[in-house]
Protein backbone atom coordinates (compact mmCIF):
# COMPACT_ATOMS: atom_id res chain seq x y z
CA UNK A 1 0.00 0.00 0.00
CA UNK A 2 1.13 3.77 -0.73
CA UNK A 3 1.86 5.78 2.21
CA UNK A 4 -0.37 8.04 1.39
CA UNK A 5 -3.21 5.13 0.88
CA UNK A 6 -2.48 3.88 4.48
CA UNK A 7 -2.03 7.64 5.66
CA UNK A 8 -5.57 8.61 4.50
CA UNK A 9 -7.19 5.74 5.77
CA UNK A 10 -5.63 5.70 9.22
CA UNK A 11 -6.59 9.54 9.69
CA UNK A 12 -10.15 8.05 8.49
CA UNK A 13 -10.03 5.97 11.51
CA UNK A 14 -8.72 8.53 13.76
CA UNK A 15 -11.79 11.04 12.60
CA UNK A 16 -14.74 8.63 12.45
CA UNK A 17 -15.12 6.57 15.40
CA UNK A 18 -18.40 5.42 14.29
CA UNK A 19 -17.19 3.49 11.03
CA UNK A 20 -17.14 -0.17 10.73
CA UNK A 21 -13.64 -1.51 10.65
CA UNK A 22 -12.86 -5.31 11.12
CA UNK A 23 -9.28 -6.76 12.96
CA UNK A 24 -8.26 -10.41 11.49
CA UNK A 25 -5.15 -12.52 12.16
CA UNK A 26 -5.29 -12.00 15.60
CA UNK A 27 -4.95 -14.40 18.52
CA UNK A 28 -7.62 -12.80 21.17
CA UNK A 29 -7.28 -12.47 24.84
CA UNK A 30 -10.84 -11.40 25.93
CA UNK A 31 -9.88 -11.13 29.98
CA UNK A 32 -12.81 -12.89 30.66
CA UNK A 33 -10.51 -16.54 31.77
CA UNK A 34 -7.15 -15.12 31.26
CA UNK A 35 -6.30 -17.33 28.08
CA UNK A 36 -5.56 -16.48 24.84
CA UNK A 37 -7.05 -18.42 21.27
CA UNK A 38 -5.25 -19.47 18.63
CA UNK A 39 -4.36 -17.10 15.60
CA UNK A 40 -7.33 -16.60 13.15
CA UNK A 41 -9.31 -14.27 14.94
CA UNK A 42 -11.54 -11.12 13.93
CA UNK A 43 -13.09 -8.74 15.92
CA UNK A 44 -15.93 -5.98 14.25
CA UNK A 45 -16.21 -2.55 15.85
CA UNK A 46 -19.17 -0.84 15.24
CA UNK A 47 -19.77 2.59 15.91
CA UNK A 48 -17.30 2.90 18.65
CA UNK A 49 -18.30 -0.91 20.11
CA UNK A 50 -17.47 -3.90 19.55
CA UNK A 51 -20.11 -5.88 17.66
CA UNK A 52 -19.19 -9.38 16.07
CA UNK A 53 -16.29 -11.55 17.35
CA UNK A 54 -14.80 -14.71 15.77
CA UNK A 55 -13.01 -16.97 13.30
CA UNK A 56 -11.76 -14.84 10.31
CA UNK A 57 -13.30 -17.29 8.01
CA UNK A 58 -17.08 -15.87 9.26
CA UNK A 59 -16.39 -12.59 9.26
CA UNK A 60 -18.80 -9.75 8.00
CA UNK A 61 -17.30 -7.92 5.11
CA UNK A 62 -16.33 -4.14 5.62
CA UNK A 63 -14.20 -1.38 3.87
CA UNK A 64 -11.57 -0.92 6.32
CA UNK A 65 -9.36 -4.20 7.73
CA UNK A 66 -6.25 -4.36 9.96
CA UNK A 67 -4.22 -7.26 9.80
CA UNK A 68 -3.13 -8.12 13.70
CA UNK A 69 -0.24 -10.44 12.16
CA UNK A 70 -0.50 -13.45 14.30
CA UNK A 71 -0.08 -10.82 17.37
CA UNK A 72 -3.14 -10.57 20.53
CA UNK A 73 -5.68 -8.97 20.38
CA UNK A 74 -6.34 -7.53 23.94
CA UNK A 75 -8.58 -5.35 26.07
CA UNK A 76 -6.89 -1.74 26.44
CA UNK A 77 -4.85 -1.63 29.61
CA UNK A 78 -6.23 0.45 33.15
CA UNK A 79 -3.76 1.92 35.45
CA UNK A 80 -5.62 1.98 38.56
CA UNK A 81 -3.55 4.79 39.91
CA UNK A 82 -2.05 7.55 38.01
CA UNK A 83 -1.57 11.21 38.80
CA UNK A 84 -2.39 12.80 35.47
CA UNK A 85 -0.99 16.40 36.90
CA UNK A 86 2.05 15.13 37.93
CA UNK A 87 4.77 14.53 35.20
CA UNK A 88 7.82 12.37 37.52
CA UNK A 89 9.11 15.45 38.85
CA UNK A 90 11.85 14.88 41.84
CA UNK A 91 9.19 16.36 44.37
CA UNK A 92 5.53 15.68 43.50
CA UNK A 93 4.43 18.27 46.07
CA UNK A 94 6.83 21.06 45.46
CA UNK A 95 5.15 20.67 41.42
CA UNK A 96 1.73 20.90 42.91
CA UNK A 97 2.36 23.63 45.03
CA UNK A 98 4.91 25.92 42.28
CA UNK A 99 2.03 25.17 39.47
CA UNK A 100 -1.04 27.17 38.61
CA UNK A 101 -4.68 25.82 37.47
CA UNK A 102 -3.46 25.99 34.16
CA UNK A 103 0.06 24.59 34.59
CA UNK A 104 -1.20 21.63 36.07
CA UNK A 105 -3.87 21.12 33.24
CA UNK A 106 -1.56 21.49 30.51
CA UNK A 107 0.50 18.78 32.12
CA UNK A 108 -2.42 16.43 32.51
CA UNK A 109 -3.03 16.83 29.14
CA UNK A 110 0.36 16.05 27.86
CA UNK A 111 0.12 13.18 29.88
CA UNK A 112 -3.16 11.76 29.18
CA UNK A 113 -1.83 11.67 25.74
CA UNK A 114 1.14 9.78 26.55
CA UNK A 115 -0.88 7.25 28.22
CA UNK A 116 -3.25 6.71 25.15
CA UNK A 117 0.10 6.11 22.87
CA UNK A 118 1.01 3.64 25.78
CA UNK A 119 -1.92 1.39 25.35
CA UNK A 120 -3.57 2.23 28.53
CA UNK A 121 -7.35 3.42 27.59
CA UNK A 122 -8.47 4.05 31.19
CA UNK A 123 -6.96 5.40 34.35
CA UNK A 124 -7.88 5.98 37.68
CA UNK A 125 -6.56 9.46 38.96
CA UNK A 126 -6.25 9.17 42.74
CA UNK A 127 -5.66 13.08 43.20
CA UNK A 128 -4.94 16.25 42.11
CA UNK A 129 -4.85 19.55 43.01
CA UNK A 130 -8.75 21.71 42.32
CA UNK A 131 -10.59 20.13 40.03
CA UNK A 132 -8.09 19.97 37.04
CA UNK A 133 -7.92 16.39 36.20
CA UNK A 134 -12.19 15.83 36.81
CA UNK A 135 -12.22 18.85 33.79
CA UNK A 136 -9.73 16.54 31.41
CA UNK A 137 -11.83 13.70 31.71
CA UNK A 138 -14.92 15.90 30.18
CA UNK A 139 -12.89 17.34 28.01
CA UNK A 140 -11.35 13.63 27.06
CA UNK A 141 -14.66 12.62 26.73
CA UNK A 142 -16.15 15.78 24.94
CA UNK A 143 -13.05 15.35 22.29
CA UNK A 144 -11.42 18.48 22.86
CA UNK A 145 -8.43 16.58 23.64
CA UNK A 146 -7.11 13.27 23.36
CA UNK A 147 -6.44 11.02 26.23
CA UNK A 148 -8.30 7.53 28.39
CA UNK A 149 -11.50 7.09 29.96
CA UNK A 150 -10.73 9.12 33.00
CA UNK A 151 -11.82 7.85 36.12
CA UNK A 152 -11.41 10.73 38.30
CA UNK A 153 -11.19 11.58 42.93
CA UNK A 154 -10.66 15.15 42.38
CA UNK A 155 -9.34 16.41 45.40
CA UNK A 156 -7.98 13.57 48.55
CA UNK A 157 -9.70 13.65 51.44
CA UNK A 158 -7.07 13.74 54.55
CA UNK A 159 -6.70 14.73 57.88
CA UNK A 160 -5.44 18.10 58.72
CA UNK A 161 -2.02 18.65 57.78
CA UNK A 162 -1.87 14.77 56.31
CA UNK A 163 -0.64 12.88 53.62
CA UNK A 164 -1.13 14.83 50.49
CA UNK A 165 -3.05 17.84 52.49
CA UNK A 166 -1.41 20.55 49.65
CA UNK A 167 -3.95 18.84 46.95
CA UNK A 168 -6.51 17.58 49.16
CA UNK A 169 -9.62 18.79 51.17
CA UNK A 170 -8.82 18.98 55.05
CA UNK A 171 -11.19 17.68 57.11
CA UNK A 172 -11.46 16.13 60.47
CA UNK A 173 -13.93 14.01 62.26
CA UNK A 174 -17.30 12.54 61.02
CA UNK A 175 -19.26 15.70 60.22
CA UNK A 176 -16.18 17.30 58.47
CA UNK A 177 -15.37 14.54 56.05
CA UNK A 178 -19.00 13.96 55.82
CA UNK A 179 -19.07 17.49 53.93
CA UNK A 180 -15.79 16.64 52.22
CA UNK A 181 -17.24 13.60 50.42
CA UNK A 182 -20.47 15.47 49.33
CA UNK A 183 -18.50 18.39 48.39
CA UNK A 184 -16.13 16.22 45.95
CA UNK A 185 -19.53 14.30 44.55
CA UNK A 186 -20.84 17.95 43.95
CA UNK A 187 -17.49 18.55 41.82
CA UNK A 188 -18.10 15.70 39.67
CA UNK A 189 -15.80 13.00 41.10
CA UNK A 190 -15.89 9.57 40.12
CA UNK A 191 -14.85 8.12 43.22
CA UNK A 192 -13.72 9.43 46.56
CA UNK A 193 -9.26 8.99 47.55
CA UNK A 194 -9.11 9.58 51.67
CA UNK A 195 -5.78 9.03 53.50
CA UNK A 196 -5.80 6.08 55.60
CA UNK A 197 -2.30 6.70 56.58
CA UNK A 198 0.72 9.17 56.27
CA UNK A 199 2.60 8.86 53.16
CA UNK A 200 5.75 9.10 51.40
CA UNK A 201 5.52 12.49 49.64
CA UNK A 202 4.62 14.50 52.48
CA UNK A 203 7.25 15.32 54.68
CA UNK A 204 5.19 16.33 57.47
CA UNK A 205 3.89 12.67 57.89
CA UNK A 206 5.52 9.26 58.22
CA UNK A 207 4.11 6.40 56.01
CA UNK A 208 3.03 4.26 58.53
CA UNK A 209 1.31 7.06 61.33
CA UNK A 210 -2.40 6.31 60.97
CA UNK A 211 -4.50 9.18 59.74
CA UNK A 212 -8.34 9.50 58.71
CA UNK A 213 -9.72 7.14 61.92
CA UNK A 214 -12.46 4.19 61.72
CA UNK A 215 -15.34 6.51 62.28
CA UNK A 216 -14.02 8.35 59.75
CA UNK A 217 -13.08 6.27 56.67
CA UNK A 218 -16.61 4.84 57.77
CA UNK A 219 -18.56 7.65 57.14
CA UNK A 220 -16.71 8.68 54.29
CA UNK A 221 -17.35 4.87 52.26
CA UNK A 222 -21.61 5.54 53.64
CA UNK A 223 -21.41 9.01 51.69
CA UNK A 224 -19.74 7.40 48.59
CA UNK A 225 -21.62 4.27 48.74
CA UNK A 226 -24.56 6.05 49.31
CA UNK A 227 -24.24 8.15 45.89
CA UNK A 228 -22.88 4.61 43.93
CA UNK A 229 -19.46 5.94 43.99
CA UNK A 230 -16.52 3.77 45.39
CA UNK A 231 -13.68 4.19 47.91
CA UNK A 232 -9.49 3.99 47.53
CA UNK A 233 -7.90 4.48 49.99
CA UNK A 234 -4.22 5.24 50.57
CA UNK A 235 -2.75 2.98 52.98
CA UNK A 236 0.54 2.36 54.38
CA UNK A 237 0.65 1.47 57.60
CA UNK A 238 -0.69 -1.76 59.59
CA UNK A 239 -3.16 0.17 61.52
CA UNK A 240 -4.24 2.47 58.94
CA UNK A 241 -5.00 -0.55 56.50
CA UNK A 242 -7.34 -2.25 59.13
CA UNK A 243 -9.20 0.64 59.74
CA UNK A 244 -9.69 0.75 56.04
CA UNK A 245 -10.94 -2.47 55.25
CA UNK A 246 -13.22 -2.43 58.73
CA UNK A 247 -14.65 0.94 57.66
CA UNK A 248 -15.94 -1.34 54.15
CA UNK A 249 -13.63 0.87 51.84
CA UNK A 250 -13.02 -0.70 48.11
CA UNK A 251 -9.34 -0.38 47.42
CA UNK A 252 -6.27 -0.28 49.42
CA UNK A 253 -3.59 1.63 47.70
CA UNK A 254 0.25 0.46 48.13
CA UNK A 255 -0.38 -1.40 50.88
CA UNK A 256 2.66 -2.33 52.41
CA UNK A 257 2.06 -2.83 55.92
CA UNK A 258 -0.48 -6.04 54.55
CA UNK A 259 0.09 -9.07 56.45
CA UNK A 260 -1.86 -12.35 56.53
CA UNK A 261 -4.82 -11.57 59.04
CA UNK A 262 -5.48 -8.40 56.82
CA UNK A 263 -5.06 -10.54 53.46
CA UNK A 264 -8.02 -12.77 55.27
CA UNK A 265 -10.11 -9.63 55.91
CA UNK A 266 -9.54 -8.23 52.89
CA UNK A 267 -10.44 -11.56 51.05
CA UNK A 268 -13.53 -11.28 53.26
CA UNK A 269 -14.48 -8.22 52.23
CA UNK A 270 -13.55 -8.02 48.73
CA UNK A 271 -11.25 -5.47 48.84
CA UNK A 272 -8.90 -4.52 46.49
CA UNK A 273 -5.55 -4.32 46.54
CA UNK A 274 -3.40 -2.00 43.73
CA UNK A 275 0.47 -2.93 44.98
CA UNK A 276 2.01 0.39 43.05
CA UNK A 277 5.45 -1.49 42.99
CA UNK A 278 6.72 1.30 41.34
CA UNK A 279 5.88 4.04 43.23
CA UNK A 280 8.87 2.94 45.36
CA UNK A 281 10.85 1.76 43.43
CA UNK A 282 11.19 4.43 40.97
CA UNK A 283 12.10 6.43 44.02
CA UNK A 284 15.15 3.58 45.30
CA UNK A 285 16.45 3.39 41.75
CA UNK A 286 16.97 7.20 41.22
CA UNK A 287 17.61 8.02 44.77
CA UNK A 288 21.33 7.46 44.53
CA UNK A 289 21.42 10.24 41.79
CA UNK A 290 20.54 13.23 44.87
CA UNK A 291 17.92 14.77 42.67
CA UNK A 292 14.78 13.57 44.96
CA UNK A 293 14.88 15.14 48.52
CA UNK A 294 16.49 12.68 51.04
CA UNK A 295 13.41 12.64 53.03
CA UNK A 296 11.37 11.41 50.17
CA UNK A 297 14.26 8.68 48.93
CA UNK A 298 14.66 7.43 53.48
CA UNK A 299 10.95 6.59 53.42
CA UNK A 300 10.86 5.07 50.17
CA UNK A 301 14.18 2.86 50.90
CA UNK A 302 12.45 1.99 54.65
CA UNK A 303 9.53 0.64 52.66
CA UNK A 304 11.04 -1.11 49.58
CA UNK A 305 11.29 -4.51 51.61
CA UNK A 306 7.68 -4.58 52.67
CA UNK A 307 6.34 -3.27 49.10
CA UNK A 308 7.96 -6.63 47.60
CA UNK A 309 7.86 -9.39 50.09
CA UNK A 310 3.80 -8.12 51.11
CA UNK A 311 3.11 -8.30 47.01
CA UNK A 312 4.21 -11.64 47.03
CA UNK A 313 2.18 -12.97 49.59
CA UNK A 314 -0.40 -11.31 48.66
CA UNK A 315 -0.12 -13.22 45.61
CA UNK A 316 0.14 -16.40 47.06
CA UNK A 317 -3.46 -15.36 49.77
CA UNK A 318 -4.99 -14.77 46.45
CA UNK A 319 -6.17 -11.48 47.22
CA UNK A 320 -7.89 -9.19 44.44
CA UNK A 321 -5.41 -7.27 42.67
CA UNK A 322 -5.68 -4.43 40.14
CA UNK A 323 -2.73 -2.82 38.43
CA UNK A 324 -1.41 0.62 39.48
CA UNK A 325 1.89 2.93 39.02
CA UNK A 326 1.30 5.99 41.07
CA UNK A 327 2.91 7.35 37.72
CA UNK A 328 3.43 11.25 38.43
CA UNK A 329 5.46 10.59 41.29
CA UNK A 330 8.99 11.00 41.66
CA UNK A 331 10.44 9.55 38.29
CA UNK A 332 7.28 7.57 37.48
CA UNK A 333 6.41 7.40 34.10
CA UNK A 334 2.95 7.22 32.51
CA UNK A 335 4.33 5.18 30.24
CA UNK A 336 4.87 2.35 32.85
CA UNK A 337 1.95 0.41 33.47
CA UNK A 338 3.56 -2.52 30.94
CA UNK A 339 6.99 -2.22 33.30
CA UNK A 340 4.58 -2.79 36.86
CA UNK A 341 2.65 -5.78 34.82
CA UNK A 342 6.35 -7.17 34.09
CA UNK A 343 7.78 -6.76 37.50
CA UNK A 344 4.12 -8.24 39.37
CA UNK A 345 5.41 -11.34 36.81
CA UNK A 346 8.79 -11.81 37.94
CA UNK A 347 8.07 -11.16 42.17
CA UNK A 348 5.06 -14.15 41.69
CA UNK A 349 1.86 -12.84 39.69
CA UNK A 350 0.71 -15.46 37.08
CA UNK A 351 1.05 -13.43 33.13
CA UNK A 352 -2.76 -14.55 33.28
CA UNK A 353 -3.68 -12.63 36.51
CA UNK A 354 -1.18 -9.73 35.84
CA UNK A 355 -3.13 -8.95 32.45
CA UNK A 356 -6.83 -9.75 34.19
CA UNK A 357 -5.29 -7.11 36.78
CA UNK A 358 -4.87 -4.43 33.85
CA UNK A 359 -8.00 -5.04 32.02
CA UNK A 360 -11.50 -7.40 33.91
CA UNK A 361 -9.95 -6.52 37.50
CA UNK A 362 -8.85 -2.92 36.46
CA UNK A 363 -12.25 -2.33 34.99
CA UNK A 364 -14.12 -3.53 38.19
CA UNK A 365 -12.08 -1.71 40.54
CA UNK A 366 -12.56 1.88 38.32
CA UNK A 367 -16.54 0.80 38.82
CA UNK A 368 -16.57 0.21 34.61
CA UNK A 369 -16.80 -3.44 34.35
CA UNK A 370 -20.07 -2.84 32.21
CA UNK A 371 -17.99 -0.88 29.45
CA UNK A 372 -14.89 -1.70 29.16
CA UNK A 373 -12.06 -4.34 30.44
CA UNK A 374 -13.08 -7.07 28.64
CA UNK A 375 -13.44 -7.87 24.97
CA UNK A 376 -17.18 -8.57 24.53
CA UNK A 377 -20.23 -7.65 22.27
CA UNK A 378 -21.42 -4.78 23.34
CA UNK A 379 -18.91 -3.34 25.08
CA UNK A 380 -16.79 -0.19 24.17
CA UNK A 381 -14.02 -1.17 21.36
CA UNK A 382 -11.02 -0.38 23.64
CA UNK A 383 -8.37 -2.31 22.29
CA UNK A 384 -4.85 -2.93 21.96
CA UNK A 385 -2.54 -5.35 19.64
CA UNK A 386 0.74 -6.91 20.49
CA UNK A 387 3.17 -8.98 19.00
CA UNK A 388 3.54 -12.56 20.11
CA UNK A 389 1.38 -13.81 22.90
CA UNK A 390 2.13 -12.03 26.64
CA UNK A 391 0.78 -15.46 28.52
CA UNK A 392 3.86 -17.33 26.98
CA UNK A 393 5.95 -14.23 27.44
CA UNK A 394 4.67 -11.30 29.53
CA UNK A 395 7.34 -9.13 27.79
CA UNK A 396 5.60 -8.62 24.27
CA UNK A 397 3.10 -6.04 25.90
CA UNK A 398 6.57 -3.61 24.92
CA UNK A 399 5.34 -4.54 21.29
CA UNK A 400 2.08 -2.70 21.58
CA UNK A 401 1.60 -1.89 17.81
CA UNK A 402 -2.29 -0.79 17.80
CA UNK A 403 -4.33 1.61 19.93
CA UNK A 404 -7.84 2.33 19.93
CA UNK A 405 -10.33 3.46 22.59
CA UNK A 406 -14.05 3.47 21.87
CA UNK A 407 -13.19 2.66 17.92
CA UNK A 408 -11.20 5.64 17.73
CA UNK A 409 -7.47 4.25 16.31
CA UNK A 410 -4.89 6.65 18.15
CA UNK A 411 -1.73 4.46 17.32
CA UNK A 412 -1.76 1.94 14.12
CA UNK A 413 2.06 0.75 13.35
CA UNK A 414 -0.24 -2.79 11.64
CA UNK A 415 -0.85 -3.02 7.72
CA UNK A 416 -4.35 -1.83 6.52
CA UNK A 417 -6.22 -3.34 3.55
CA UNK A 418 -8.69 -1.15 1.77
ZN1 LIG B 1 -0.83 8.21 44.44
Amino acid sequence: MHYSEYFMITHQLQRQPSARWLVRNGRIFDGNDGRTTDAGRSILVDHGVIGWIGPDAEAPPVDIVIDAAAGTIMPGLINSHVHLANDGAADLGAQVRSDSTATAAYRAAANALITLNAGITTVKDCGAADNVVIDLGRAIDTGIVPGPRVVAAGRVITMTGGHCYFMGVEADGVDAVRTAVRGQLKEGASFIKAMATGGVLTSEVKPTQTALLREELAVIVQEAHNAGRRVSTHAIGREGIENAILAGVDTIEHGFHLDAALFDLALDRGTYLVPTLAAIGNIVAEGANGTIPSWIVDKARAEEDRSISMFRAAVEAGVNIAAGTDAGTPFNPHDGLVDEIIAMVRIGLTPARALLSATRDGAVNAGLHATTGTLEVGKAADLIIVDGDPLEDITALRAIRFVAKAGTVYRNDLALQA
